[in-house]
């Protein structure tokens, strides 16, 4: 038996933007009316989802940028999406963290883009197992609560493997991205940083700023690398870690989440966990880690590929969130 609020509210379909292709998103996502919802493993629960937010690597996987290193959909057709603000309505027989009306968030996918959800956050259900997912901020709403998983999580991850702590410096390779404005203030305010450095382009400089960085880098006027101050860490989220290794200080790392990282680089791909999101919630609750939404925010769910496109540009500020849904 499976625990749900009423079973007959509950729908055995779903509208999602789906693909049954590769290529570009304006020519191979389509919205089908009726994808069938799978049943329930133990671990899963099913989620009314009312914000979702995209991802770079959403595009990616659609337009099949990755085939040379990884076959990232498992079988096609299928619903692309990865992070997701919603309501829990449906709980596999093992759930023990959530219960029906339990407002969640977090990325669907553990693997990061490997092993992918059939059906994913671009719907208005998915399935996660509960490990990957956490209880919503009450100060947060969905919107600014899907924006979060991904990214945060990756910048946590990333922090974490760099062994970033109290005192040290850092520069923070994109720091206007989803990835880099979490970055920032994960290593402000979480771990300590000494001194925050961040690069974006000319009308960014003060954004960065008000963000919490000490030294905005203007990558369209100075290469960091030629700069005398060489840094504990370079967190790579442009794809430029050759040039990060030559901005750390002796003994200092550089980490990179753009493939293919070049060693000594760090490289990783973020494996999804609630587990980070309930770490962080204190950070969220009080409001020293802040969603960041671009402009856009929010997408009404007909404009996801509009948005995506935008996302293509790689000029986004922060996150873009497709709400309502
Ligand atoms: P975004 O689309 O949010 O990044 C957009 C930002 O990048 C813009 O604000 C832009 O600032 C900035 N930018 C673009 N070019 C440069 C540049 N040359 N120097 C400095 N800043 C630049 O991307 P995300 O932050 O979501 O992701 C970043 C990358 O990391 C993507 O390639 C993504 O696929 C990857 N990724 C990998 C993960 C992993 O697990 N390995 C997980 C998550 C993301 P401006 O307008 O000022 O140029």
């Amino acid at each position: 038996m499976m625990a749900s609020s009423d079973d007959s509210t509950i729908p055995s379909h779903t509208k999602a933007w789906f693909y049954s292709e590769h290529g570009n998103p304006g020519d191979v996502l389509k919205i089908h009316p009726n994808w069938p919802i799978p049943e329930l493993k133990e671990d899963q629960v099913l989620i009314k989802v009312v914000a979702a937010s995209l991802n770079p690597v959403d595009n990616k996987r659609i337009t099949d940028f990755y085939k040379d290193i990884y076959t990232p959909d498992p079988h096609l057709p299928i619903v692309p999406g990865l992070d997701v603000a919603g309501i829990v309505v449906k709980l596999g027989d093992q759930v023990k963290k959530f219960k029906v009306g339990d407002e969640v968030y977090g990325d669907i996918n553990e693997d990061g883009i490997q092993n992918l959800k059939i059906l994913g956050t671009l719907s208005e259900y998915t399935i996660a197992e509960e490990r990957l997912l956490a209880h919503k901020p009450p100060n947060l709403s969905f919107v600014e609560a899907a924006s979060f998983p991904a990214a945060v999580e990756t910048a946590y991850e990333g922090l974490e493997r760099a062994d970033f702590s109290a005192g040290k410096s850092i520069l923070v390779l994109g720091g206007a991205g989803g990835v880099g404005t979490q970055v920032i203030q994960l290593a402000k305010h979480v771990c300590g940083a000494s001194r925050i450095a961040a690069t974006s382009s000319t009308g960014k400089l003060e954004f960065l700023r008000k963000l919490g960085v000490d030294f905005p880098i203007d990558y369209t006027k100075e290469n960091f690398e030629e700069l005398s101050e060489k840094f504990d860490l370079v967190y790579d989220t442009v794809g430029q870690t050759e040039r990060a290794l030559k901005g750390v200080k002796e003994g200092g790392k550089v980490v990179t989440i753009v493939p293919p990282g070049v060693p000594p680089a760090i490289f990783f791909v973020l494996t999804s966990k609630g587990s980070i999101l309930d770490k962080l919630r204190p950070f969220f609750e009080s409001g020293k880690v802040k969603p960041v939404l671009d402009p856009l925010t929010p997408v009404p769910f007909s404009q996801v590929i509009d948005a995506l496109s935008y996302i293509q540009t790689a000029k986004a500020t922060g996150k873009v969130v497709v709400y309502p849904i």
